[in-house]
């Protein structure tokens, strides 16, 4: 997927290695752009040609929503039908929730001994957390540990390749290092993940930053046309540009940044007329959502028959369940009997 394009969702990724993949999804809430295009579009296109390991991160979203676990049932069950909507195929991968694999919580603590505070501390997400939820009160151990816990996650079930973007490199870097601590102490049993560059693009929200649920600034991929419209109209522009007439400037505004996911036929004379002035900044937000709900349209209807299949959600995380379990149980005893346990 090297040239983006509307109908292949416009992820980038890096050429494709061998081995396993694993990526999880907490369910915190409504997918949005910026999950679609950062993962959702990489989980379809590695299903094709990977053995794949998807999971529900429902402990993780516990890190920073702890008080919300009332919410967890529905975006769990909201969750797993989005990712079925946007073809991710349970046939082909193992699509399971988190909290039916108990031994992530039993290596979780046992990696845990091995894991100087240092390493945790130094990941630079958890100050970034911190400082974007500052009206939560997040500044917990399970926070703290969250890298850990995604460490788990991978090696438990042997997962060799992780897709990360570039502010997620961190992460996976303390994960190979507990990996071979691990090793190096009790002998050769955890794989060593690898990286799975993947170049997603940045996709900004209204207010020009990262788009993201916790800033409140998202388009969300089952808004319906009246909401994603009237998101985009509240997008910010290029403050330069303040009448159609006065030239803008493209590259810093965050309407043409979603212009080159959504409006290859467009992106072009966009660019040039927001340059001269020619275009005014309502109608080029028009036509970019319009091209957002023609987009997400055949996505929508399928989400919506889907969600007419009541217990669908259950029965594909269950057969998750019951594939995950081998591998994981082989994980255990090898790791129990590496560390002279029970
Ligand atoms: S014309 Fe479009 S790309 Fe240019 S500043 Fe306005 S909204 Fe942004």
């Amino acid at each position: 997927m090297s040239d983006p394009t509307p109908g292949d969702g416009g992820a980038v990724a890096a050429p494709d290695t061998e081995g396993r993949v694993l990526t999880g999804f907490r369910p915190t809430g409504p997918l949005h752009i910026g999950h679609w295009f950062g993962n959702v579009t990489n989980m379809v296109r590695l299903q094709a040609d990977h053995e794949a390991f998807y999971f529900i991160a429902d402990w993780h979203m516990l890190t920073t929503h702890y008080d919300r676990t009332e919410e967890l049932p529905g975006n769990v069950r909201s969750l797993v039908l989005d990712l079925l909507a946007a073809g991710v195929d349970p046939q082909s991968v193992t699509l399971y929730r988190q909290s039916d694999v108990k031994e992530v919580a039993e290596l979780t603590l046992l990696l845990g001994m091995i894991t100087p505070l240092g390493w945790l501390e130094r990941v630079p997400t958890y100050k970034e957390r911190l400082r974007d939820m500052a009206e939560r009160d997040i500044a917990n151990l399970g926070l703290l540990g969250y890298p850990l816990l995604q460490t788990v996650d991978i090696t438990i079930v042997k997962g060799e390749l992780v897709p990360v973007g570039e502010d997620q490199v961190a992460h996976l870097e303390l994960s190979r290092e507990v990996v071979r601590r691990f090793n190096r102490l009790y002998g050769e049993v955890l794989v060593e993940p690898r990286a799975l560059l993947s170049r997603a693009p940045l996709v900004p929200g209204s207010d020009g930053r990262k788009m993201s649920k916790s800033l409140d600034n998202t388009i969300d991929v089952r808004d319906d046309e009246d909401a994603i419209r009237t998101k985009v109209r509240s997008f910010i522009t290029d403050p330069k540009k303040v009448r159609r007439g006065d030239p803008g400037r493209p590259e810093i505004c965050p309407i043409f940044a979603l212009h080159e996911l959504f409006s290859h036929d467009i992106l072009e004379w966009t660019e040039e007329n927001c340059r001269s002035g020619a275009l005014g900044c309502v109608d080029c937000k028009t036509n970019l959502a319009d091209r957002i709900v023609t987009y997400y349209a055949p996505f929508r209807e399928r989400r919506d028959e889907l969600d007419r299949e009541p217990h669908l959600a259950e029965d594909v995380l269950a057969e998750g369940a019951a594939k995950v379990h081998p591998v994981v149980d082989e994980t255990m005893k090898a790791v129990r009997s590496a560390m002279s346990l029970g």
